[in-house]
């Protein structure tokens, strides 16, 4: 069962332009339900297959966010209704969402996924690579995706202050690349940073959107993010 009281306490955290996606990987349609019939519209996927089998079946006007690693064979099935998407890792998945948006005659707006974790495993772009990539004549040229801020995942640790340093990174090229490449474009605005275990810490560094699952829904029966 999803926890109602736990979403409500959450709203009531957040400040002022900190947008709350339930992320419910995992979870069946019923317990999105619970969390609808409460008022709550944005969720968030990480899998593609499973965020378009859902979307299918739950009400229209739901906002679907796509949180995890996209692979771009999967990018046509959610371009027609996927509100977001924030795990842009490559100038390659980039491209085919253009190509796709234009299909659909749509602007899909999407997020930068940085790595600033240490860990290895996780996705991400590097500094270096997100200017390369906004420099780049095709990106330049595309005229059906609209990059709106960065996207980052933490080191899982209990060390607060190393999460927090990593969160701070992410920011710092947030305002870095604001200045060079996004001045005068209001729309590149948000930091999509901070999930049930260190929410707190990314909105005191700058979040504008945390990623928030198992303190909502429970613990997932898989130990994958
Ligand atoms: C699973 C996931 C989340 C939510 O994680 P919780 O720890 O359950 O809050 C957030 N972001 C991404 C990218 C995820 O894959």
């Amino acid at each position: 069962m999803a926890d109602i009281e736990k979403l409500k306490t959450l709203f009531e955290e957040l400040p002022d332009g900190v947008k709350l996606i339930a992320v419910s990987k995992t979870k069946p349609a019923e317990e999105i339900m619970e969390l609808y019939n409460a008022g709550h519209r944005i969720f968030g996927e990480s899998k593609a297959q499973e965020l378009i089998a859902k979307q299918e079946v739950l009400p229209k006007d739901i906002e679907w966010h796509m949180v995890g690693h996209l692979q771009t064979n999967k990018v046509k099935y959610l371009v027609p209704f996927v509100t977001l998407i924030h795990s842009v890792d490559s100038l390659k998945l980039l491209k085919e969402i253009n190509k796709q948006g234009r299909k659909h005659d749509r602007v899909i707006p999407c997020l930068l996924q940085m790595h600033i974790a240490e860990e290895s495993s996780k996705f991400g772009l590097d500094y270096e690579e997100t200017c390369d990539l906004l420099e780049s004549d095709v990106y330049r040229e595309m005229q059906h995706v609209e990059i709106l801020g960065l996207m980052g995942m933490a080191t899982f640790t209990s060390d607060n202050e190393k999460i927090r340093k990593e969160f701070r990174q992410l920011r710092q090229h947030f305002s870095n690349l604001r200045k060079k490449y996004f001045s005068g474009k209001e729309n590149f605005s948000e930091i999509s940073m901070g999930m049930s275990s260190d929410y707190q810490l990314a909105i005191e560094e700058g979040s504008t959107m945390v990623r928030i699952g198992s303190s909502i829904f429970g613990e997932r029966q898989t130990s994958e993010t």
